[in-house]
Order: C-alpha cells, then structure tokens, then sequence
C-alpha cells in the first residue's frame, strides 16, 4: 500500500521534473568571472581545435559566432580545396561531403582558429570554462526521493539549483566503499563512465565527495529498470516488439563498450533504464573492466543467474560474455523469467551453476521462431561458437533475423520511436519505505590513502555534459549575451 511519506516523496519528483526547476538566485550562481581571473585556465587549457571547437558543446557554440563573422572566406578557401583536388565529379555525394567536411575543418584549424582565439567569443569560452571547474558540493544539488539501493550505498534523485536539471545521484558511503575494499572499484566505475558519450549507455555528469559519501551525477532515468517492467506491471513478460526494441539498443551499447575495450559483465534487466521517452541506457558500470590489447580476463563476477559458463568455471573470457547476457535478457523479456530458474524459484547457488553449465534452457510458446532462434545462438554454452563472439563481434548480432525490422542505422542516430512511451505523471520505482535503509558501519578511520583516493574521485564537473545541461536548460542562452551592437562586454575586457 502507498504510504503518506510516498505519496509526498513521488509528488514532489513528478513535479521538479516538469520543469522550470532553476534556483532564483540561478543567474548569481552562474555569473561569469571577470576574465582576469580566467589566466591561469587560460595559459593552460589545452589549444586542440578538434576538442576546444567541435567536440565541447559550448566551444562550438562560440566557435560558430565567430564563424558567422568570416563564414564567407571560409566558404570560397574550401571551394579552392575542393576544385584544386578536382574530385567534386568523380565521387559519390557521401564521400563529397565527407571531404568537404574534413577541408572545411582543416582550413579552420589553421587562421581561423588562431583569430578565434584573440577574439572575445574566446574570452567568452574561457569564462564559461571557469565556471564549469566551480567546486561541486552537496549545496550544487536540490535532492528528492531514494531510487533504488546499490552495493555500496542508495541513488537519490536530484536536481542541479542553477539550471534545474534532473540527474540521478549514486552515492557510495566512504566507510562502506573502506570496510569492503571497493576503493578501486569504485574509480574505476568512475573512470569508465567518464570515458564513454554513448546515448545508450548513461553519462557520468558529474563525481564529487562530500563528507560521508563519494557521489556519481547520472543520467536521469525516468522510466524505471526493465526488471520493473518485466515483472512489476501486470503479467511478467514484455511484447515482441519491445523486447526486440530493447535488445537492439542493448546490443548498440554493447558494441560501443566493446570499441572501447571495456567488458561489461553485469548485464541482467536491473541494469537497463528507461529514460522519459522510452529508450534505454545501460547502466551500472561497478564490474566493467577495461581490457588490454587481445587479451582476456579471469574472475567470477556477476550476477550468478546471469553469469556465462566460462565466468562460472573460473576460466579466461573476453567479450562473449556480455552475448550470453544479451541471450539472457531477450530470453526472460520474453518468457517473463529468466532462462535457468522457474518463476518465484530460488535455487542454491551450486544448483544454478550446474544448471547453467550442463542444462539447456526450454521454449515455450511465447518464443517465435527468430526469438528462439537468437536465444539459444547467444546462450551457446562453448564461447568460441556463440554469437557476437566470432571476428565481425556484434555485426552478427545485429543482422540475425530477430532484428529485421530494425533499421540500426536510425537507431544509432536516435531516430526510431520507441515502441512504449513512460507515463510521466508516474514513478517506476519501489516505493520509498519499501527500500531497505542502509546499515551503518562503525569503526572505520579514514587515513592519507583514503584521502588521496577521495581526491582522485573527486573530478567535479564532466565538461561535455555540463555544457549540453546548460544549453539544453537555456542557461547558455539567456546568458552569453555581449555589449551593445556586438561589442564586448566589460567583463571580457583584459
Ligand atoms: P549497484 O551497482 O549497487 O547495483 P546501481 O547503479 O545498479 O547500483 O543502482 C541501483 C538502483 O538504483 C538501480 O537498480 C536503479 O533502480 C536505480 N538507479 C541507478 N541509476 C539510476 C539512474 N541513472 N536513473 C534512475 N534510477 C537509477
Ligand atoms: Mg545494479
Ligand atoms: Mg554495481
């Protein structure tokens, strides 16, 4: 039954993220410093045109004013480019543009971007920098109810006081992370997030500590985890349509980790979030592990009713591990319980390892032909013969017939509607009382390691995702305004 204290807990969520949630004090708390205090970032920053003008969202954004200024030579130095190489007839439109881009980018690496930087959208650029290295402290976030309960500690959600951005906040407590050794693992979640801009995959928006806690700022996920979905609404099971929907996002993440060489190893419908319009992001990177070149790694980590045969025999494994799961997670969208367990079933571990590695799963009616087909190509028990772990990876994933009617293209550019849309006036979430409350530990000390470890964590804001916040809330608008008739303003003047 919900309670009074989660009624009042979900309303208050539903309406901060209905917008409009900026702080009054929102322009003072981002009021950019005069830019004689921005020497110091500006003697260091690095000068990369390639980060600095096309891969920061606001260094763009200031890169393209200045452009506007001399967008006409530009214009006639890249046709030169273009008719000097004398290719413009040869070639197909694609690779046309393609070229023209990267002569386009090479001519403004060079003068353009030299005068860039003279100029006051730099300064501007510089200001902004600045305030986006402003200390991140408890007081940066407004924070509403708990949404779940993780290893080390609960994610809140929250919301950023300047520009009234909703994120999710996953605080791991410091003496629990010290007691439980989970120091490195906890940086390297961290650093792995930091290193991934994935749309399915959540983003690391910002990692600060306060005094108890050490806190990643994620992606907030509105529509709940897929194990919510699967087993929490109505009778267990999700339609063809979504499942496939989902597992041809999953599997995009998968790929993209792959790329990086980061093994994801957790993958079960817990990890999987729904965002407000229904498409998913992994999330939980706590057990990636980032490989070396061509080689594999040993450990039993995971989730046991999840786990590979070749994890579970603790032998050397790469990337077909994360296709097993995959086979798990289309297996139990589908038959609303996942491969090796009956529903409400809780077997001991030792008869869960022998089923996953002797027994073989069983298909009833729910699974079409491709379904099944896919299913048991994924939880192939020898590594070597599983699908996604051959050379191509997970090109052979994505053109098995389960996804025929995906076009991963679109998919891969956010372009496919999602088959269901959450209901925003709703929270997919246990109720709050319903949420253990975390035991405390007594009797920890915290020393010099501890605090140099707190300090690598510490990183502060992630400069893509907070400028993409500050563009998307409007802040970046209303507030990069200059002096009458294009003029600097006083505080851009050294
Ligand atoms: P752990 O590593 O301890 O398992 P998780 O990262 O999986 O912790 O988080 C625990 C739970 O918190 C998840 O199952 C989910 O319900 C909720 N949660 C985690 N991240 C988010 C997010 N970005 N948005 C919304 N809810 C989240
Ligand atoms: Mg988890
Ligand atoms: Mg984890």
């Amino acid at each position: 039954m919900e309670t009074i204290e989660s009624i009042a807990a979900n309303t208050a969520l539903v309406r901060a993220r209905e917008g409009g949630g900026r702080s009054w004090k929102w322009k003072e708390m981002l009021r950019f410093p005069n830019i004689s205090q921005c020497k110091d970032l500006a003697m260091n920053i690095e000068r990369d045109y390639y980060s600095l003008c096309v891969k920061e969202p606001i260094g763009k954004k200031l890169f393209q004013l200045f452009c506007r200024i001399i967008i006409s030579e530009a214009i006639v130095a890249l046709l030169l480019c273009v008719l000097s190489n004398d290719i413009a007839v040869q070639c197909q439109m694609e690779f046309i543009f393609l070229l023209w881009i990267r002569d386009l980018h090479k001519y403004l690496s060079n003068e353009p971007f030299a005068q860039y930087q003279d100029s006051m959208f730099f300064a501007r650029f510089l200001q902004w920098k600045q305030l986006e290295r402003s200390p991140i402290t408890k007081h940066t976030f407004r924070q509403y109810r708990l949404l779940g309960k993780g290893g080390f500690g609960a994610v809140w959600a929250c919301q950023v006081r300047a520009t009234g951005k909703m994120y999710a906040c996953k605080k791991l407590e410091k003496t629990h992370v010290k007691k439980r050794k989970g120091e490195d693992m906890a940086l390297n979640e961290k650093e792995i997030l930091q290193e991934l801009d994935s749309r399915f995959v959540v983003n690391l928006a910002y990692a600060y500590e306060t005094k108890h806690n050490l806190c990643m700022v994620l992606t907030m996920m509105n529509g709940g985890d897929l194990g919510f979905h699967i087993h929490r609404m109505g009778s267990p099971g999700l339609t063809k349509d979504r499942a496939r929907f989902y597992a041809a996002e999953v599997c995009c993440g998968l790929i993209h980790l792959h790329q990086k060489s980061i093994l994801y190893r957790d993958l079960k419908p817990e990890n999987i979030l729904l965002d407000d319009n229904g498409h998913i992001r992994i999330s939980d990177l706590g057990l990636a592990v980032k490989m070396s070149e061509g080689s594999l790694v040993r450990g039993r980590v995971g989730t046991l009713g999840y786990m590979a045969p070749e994890v579970i025999g603790y032998e050397r494994y790469g990337m077909s591990v994360d296709w097993w799961g995959l086979g798990c997670l289309i297996y139990e969208m589908t038959a609303g319980r996942p491969p090796f367990r009956a529903k409400g079933e809780k077997p001991k571990s030792s008869e869960m390892e022998r089923r996953i590695q002797n027994e073989h799963e069983e298909y009833g009616n729910q699974f079409s032909k491709e379904t099944k087909d896919i299913c048991s190509l994924l939880l192939t028990k020898d590594p070597t013969k599983r699908l996604g772990s051959q050379k191509s990876g997970g090109k052979d994933v994505k053109s098995h017939p389960f996804f025929q009617e995906i076009n991963f293209r679109m998919l891969e550019a956010g372009c496919v509607d999602p088959p269901f849309k959450p209901d925003p006036s709703q929270v997919y979430c246990t109720d709050v009382q319903d949420i253990e409350e975390f035991s405390t530990v007594k009797g920890v000390h915290f020393d010099q390691t501890d605090i140099f470890f707190y300090s690598q964590f510490n990183t502060g804001s992630n400069s893509i995702i907070w400028q993409n916040e500050l563009i998307e809330t409007g802040c970046f608008e209303e507030l990069n305004v200059f002096g009458p008739k294009g003029s600097a303003s006083p505080d851009l003047i050294w």
